[in-house]
């Protein structure tokens, strides 16, 4: 049939010379399907049917304990919170359709920014798309090429990328090493730009940083001090101010970075400062200017959200419970976990390798339970974790469950 009919030219390729871009993740596909082809469930594909509630939801077909969110304070089946989304979907739509600078700045946006410059008591507050973003663009506009940042070397995924894309000189020193820290910034000249990144919790193990003694240091060499505190928002200080409020540090730091995916239970990121010249970030910083602000559903929840949490010192007490109780149940038990005492909402247990910690995420999926299974590159010395984050929702019985369903696992896996 198609005799005659000319073929156009096709595109002409260098038999040998091409290479598949894909060809660096071949390790990482084989490890993958050598551990799926197991039989075992996937501990990335995990869906989540139905949500019941903060702490529980149908995943797989199952019910099942959350023990593996974010959802620190429980905020994000508030009622109140609940209505103000309803109640901006109505009044202003379902998106903004474009960015902060140019159309994208709803009454609701500066709300949001109002209750963070109230929650934190500082005088500017930024809001960006994501914490992602946030870290991405503050960090790449503020420490460009020839100033230094100075950074915990298990520092987020994000804080590298803002490096990165800033093309500062990149000094990182030991996680939470207060002489490591000493030690890269005296050699670092004089009068360079310099910016210290600490995070106030390390979401991988849980660990809080030493932020008196590391905040004195920065400002002993004249540094600027930038603090992620994504996962001490709303739980960590009197205030749910983060560690920068718990260790009496706030009025020293530069930058608080945070997010709203987190205590707040929503989605965003931002930035507060009492920097007098802030505002100079919302034309100059890329990743606020160049993408669509948040839909105004979204920041009408978390500026409820984060009203509700200069209040919440019930719940931040609650969690603190849930956290020693679980901690000390886990290791009772014999498993090793990733702080000797319970720090923060996150509690990790170390797993031999990644073969075992697989097998054990199957068994407490299989059990009732959703972790956390956290591996490599996101952990730091090649670690292999069950991750546990806590949520102020869980109650004294549902914590003795979970406790009970690691037992049964841990036994049948042989960890413990
Ligand atoms: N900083 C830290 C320390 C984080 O753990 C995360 C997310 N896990 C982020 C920033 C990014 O937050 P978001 O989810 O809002 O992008």
């Amino acid at each position: 049939m198609s005799e005659g009919i000319s073929q156009p030219d096709q595109p002409q390729t260098l038999k040998g010379e091409s290479k598949d871009l894909f060809s660096k993740f071949d390790d990482m596909i084989a490890l993958r399907e050598s551990i799926l082809s197991t039989g075992i469930e996937d501990p990335y594909n995990l869906v989540m049917e139905k949500v019941l509630s903060p702490t529980r939801a149908i995943c797989n077909g199952r019910e099942t304990i959350l023990l593996g969110t974010y959802n620190y304070m429980g905020m994000t089946f508030d009622p109140d919170v609940i209505e103000a989304g309803k109640q901006a979907l109505a009044d202003y739509g379902s998106g903004t359709t474009g960015s902060r600078v140019l159309n994208g700045t709803y009454q609701g946006h500066k709300d949001v920014e109002e209750a963070l410059k109230d929650f934190y008591g500082m005088d500017h507050a930024m809001v960006f798309s994501t914490g992602y973003q946030a870290n991405l663009g503050i960090i790449s506009t503020i420490a460009g090429k020839g100033d230094y940042v100075v950074l915990d070397i298990d520092s987020h995924a994000s804080i590298w990328d803002g490096c990165a894309m800033g093309n500062a000189e990149v000094v990182p020193f030991k996680h939470n090493d207060i002489e490591a820290l000493e030690k890269r910034l005296r050699r670092i000249p004089e009068d360079a730009g310099k910016l210290v990144i600490l995070e106030g919790v390390y979401s991988m193990l849980g660990d809080v940083a030493p932020l008196k003694e590391m905040v004195a240091i920065a400002k002993k060499y004249g540094a600027m001090i930038l603090v992620d505190e994504a996962h001490s928002m709303g739980f960590i200080g009197e205030n749910g101010r983060g560690v920068v409020e718990s260790t009496g540090v706030m009025d020293d730091v530069d930058f608080i970075i945070g997010t709203f995916s987190k205590s707040v239970g929503t989605v965003g990121g931002f930035c507060v400062s009492n920097h007098p010249k802030f505002d100079i970030m919302r034309l100059v910083c890329r990743p606020y200017v160049f993408t669509a602000s948040l839909p105004p559903s979204v920041v009408a929840t978390a500026c409820t959200s984060i009203r509700k949490l200069m209040h919440g010192s019930e719940k931040r007490a609650h969690l603190w419970e849930n956290s020693k109780n679980l901690h000390k149940g886990l290791k009772d038990l014999g498993f090793k976990l990733g702080t000797e005492e319970p720090q923060s909402a996150i509690i990790a247990v170390i797993m031999p390798d990644l073969q075992q910690g697989a097998a054990m995420w199957e068994a407490l999926i299989k059990g009732g339970l959703y972790v956390n299974l956290a591996r490599p590159p996101a952990t730091p010395a090649n670690m292999t974790l069950l991750r546990c984050s806590l949520c102020a929702e869980h109650s004294e019985d549902e914590v003795g469950k979970i406790l009970a369903i690691f037992e049964q696992a841990g036994k049948a896996v042989g960890i413990i």
